[in-house]
């Protein structure tokens, strides 16, 4: 295709503004899928995704619309991953097009994820064309998100485009602006080749599926090409465009966008961002801003039921097939038994890996804690990522630590602004900007991701009564003075419920800590002293007492083998209790400690 035939583009907005619907109605009025075949939400294809509505994976369809002007345009949308966790592979998906559709949703107006989505597309020196979604709802108010557009985005809103995407309102005016306000894609066919690998997936028929977007050069069936970070070479066996189900292809010229298969083994093997070229004559110059992929967010997988603990391993490494950024390592606990310690891109990214493990594959799980990957400089001057607490070493080896912060942006109506700032100042933020748009307040704060990646979407949520919109990016590694917390159950550490914690808040931090864990475990027949400790210092202390004599005279009298077959007896009635030395632990306390109030 002529390149000044090509438009390439993608959609931003936040979340349930109408994107998804946006691109069904694109996709229908071209006549790219037939009418009996259209389904809602052609793109997101993955059953969580359907649920809550986000995008996890970047989705591509080709168009081809023929304009008023007489020609036939071939229109690329990248649907991009909507949420922050996914940020990297947002900002490869965005480099891979020329311009972007602004979607706001006109009765709710600009929000957190708008503002994150924009200025990626901006930082990728997009043509944005404005679009102001749902102006059939009575609560629809475009001209006053034309004003928020241009007073909090910064970009002119004044040809802004009034759509409704699900009646098919104004839908012919947003084609043609794609063709007549997006700029033609660049390249040069007689280079060497080099594409971007912008997007792989797992196809059980296919094998790994790649979507690229080339940038300069041609690539054709039956090439051999070779990935330049990994070097691995690989046969082109199937070249396709999306539309969005496979069309093959006999090449994919500069500025086109389209998917290959190799014969390649797993998702693994491919880089979101990696520079394709040919295996002769090929470029050495790769694209740049690749970055490999970089679990931030931490946490413990354990079968609820030990049998299942080869369930669990078989679930995870299939998952692992088609999902790069997810890194996965056997873990042993004292309390738990065997797991594995799993790092996710962030906290949605760990919701749908769990809930994949759950549903697809049937198993029960007891998730611990998320917590964050900390930096420890060792005296020796050794550099050591910390990713459980349960492994940190003793103190007197550490120099300093060093946690991640983000910056959050919050875009919360005015009345619940003091409660947000109140939440964020608890959590260690710092304030770095505020605004207002409209009777909208928009917050900026410097936050410790440690902090976050406990309950604060929760926390957020009730405290605006699900007012707020959030956002964040990982902004650098910082020293604090962090150290580990133990909780120690009748005297002995309980290593699934070790934290690390700001010195300064250890204290308030481990009394709650003892009150919900004397809360959540049953009395036994002796007293049980529930500890928080900073090395063997005991920072907090509850009790529980123990059953009284007349009770337990019945379950626990006797010897000491009719006791324990009693016991026995208990435990396989109760899978969800965890034996923990002389005390049983109930699952849920794993997780309810360590939400905080
Ligand atoms: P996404 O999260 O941005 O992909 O949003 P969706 O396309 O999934 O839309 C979110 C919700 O808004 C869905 O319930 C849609 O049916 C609804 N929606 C989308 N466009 C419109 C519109 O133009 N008018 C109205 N009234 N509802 C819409
Ligand atoms: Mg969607």
């Amino acid at each position: 295709t002529q390149l000044d035939r090509i438009r390439n583009f993608s959609i931003v907005a936040h979340i349930d503004h109408g994107k998804s619907t946006l691109a069904d109605r694109l996709i229908q009025l071209t006549g790219t899928v037939a009418e009996r075949d259209m389904k809602a939400q052609m793109l997101d294809s993955m059953d969580i995704e359907r649920e809550r509505g986000i995008t996890i994976k970047a989705n591509t369809v080709r168009i081809e619309y023929p304009a008023k002007d007489g020609h036939t345009y071939v229109l690329n949308l990248i649907d991009t991953p909507g949420h922050v966790d996914f940020a990297y592979e947002v900002s490869r998906s965005m480099r891979a097009v020329e311009g972007s559709l602004l979607v706001v949703d006109a009765s709710q107006g600009v929000e957190a994820q708008t503002l994150a989505n924009v200025y990626q597309a901006i930082d990728a020196n997009h043509d944005i064309v404005p679009v102001l979604n749902k102006i059939d709802l009575p609560a629809a108010e475009p001209d006053r998100v034309k004003a928020q557009i241009e007073d909090v985005i910064g970009i002119d809103a004044s040809e802004a485009i009034p759509i409704s995407a699900k009646s098919g309102l104004g839908i012919p005016d947003v084609l043609e602006a794609i063709v007549h306000r997006l700029p033609a894609p660049k390249g040069d066919r007689d280079a060497p080749l080099k594409a971007m690998l912008v997007d792989s997936w797992y196809d059980p028929y296919l094998g790994v599926v790649v979507m690229i977007r080339v940038m300069d050069g041609v690539i054709r069936k039956n090439d051999r090409i070779k990935m330049m970070q990994t070097g691995a070479v690989y046969g082109i066996d199937r070249l396709a465009v999306l539309k969005p189900a496979m069309v093959d292809i006999a090449e994919l010229g500069p500025g086109e966008i389209g998917v290959f298969t190799a014969s390649i083994k797993q998702v693994r093997d491919t880089r979101v961002g990696d520079t394709i070229t040919t295996e002769k004559k090929g470029t050495d110059k790769p694209l740049p801003g690749f970055k490999p992929a970089q679990p931030v967010v931490f946490c413990g997988l354990f079968p609820v039921d030990a049998n299942d603990f080869e369930d669990l391993r078989d679930a995870i490494e299939k998952l692992a097939l088609n999902d790069a950024s997810f890194s996965f390592e056997m873990e042993t606990s004292a309390a738990l038994g065997f797991g594995f310690r799993c790092g996710f891109l962030g906290l949605l990214h760990l919701e749908v890996i769990r809930d994949r493990l759950e549903r697809e594959y049937d198993m029960d799980l007891i998730t611990t804690a998320p917590s964050v990957v900390f930096k420890l400089h060792m005296k020796d001057g050794e550099v050591r990522d910390l990713h459980n607490p349960a492994d940190m070493p003793d103190l007197t080896y550490v120099d300093h630590i060093q946690e991640p912060r983000i910056k959050a942006t919050i875009m919360v109506p005015d009345e619940y602004l003091g409660d947000i700032l109140k939440l964020c100042q608890d959590r260690r933020g710092i304030q770095l900007d505020l605004s207002y748009a409209g009777s909208r307040a928009m917050v900026v704060y410097d936050l410790p991701l440690a902090e976050v990646v406990f309950d604060f979407y929760d926390r957020l949520k009730s405290v605006t009564k699900g007012y707020a919109s959030f956002d964040y990016q990982i902004s650098e590694y910082r020293e604090d003075s962090l150290v580990k917390m133990s909780i120690l159950v009748n005297d002995e550490p309980v290593d699934a419920l070790a934290m690390m914690v700001h010195r300064d808040r250890a204290e308030a931090r481990g009394r709650v800590m003892c009150e919900k864990l004397k809360e959540l475990i049953p009395r036994h027949m002796f007293k049980i002293p529930v500890q928080a400790a900073i090395g063997g210092r005991v920072i907090a202390r509850e009790t529980i007492s123990a059953m009284r004599k007349d009770v337990t005279a019945k379950c626990y009298g006797g010897d000491a083998t009719r006791k324990r077959k009693l016991l026995d007896k208990q435990k396989a009635g109760k899978k969800k209790m965890r034996q923990f030395g002389k005390v049983e632990i109930p699952q849920e306390a794993f997780i309810s400690a360590l939400k905080m109030d």
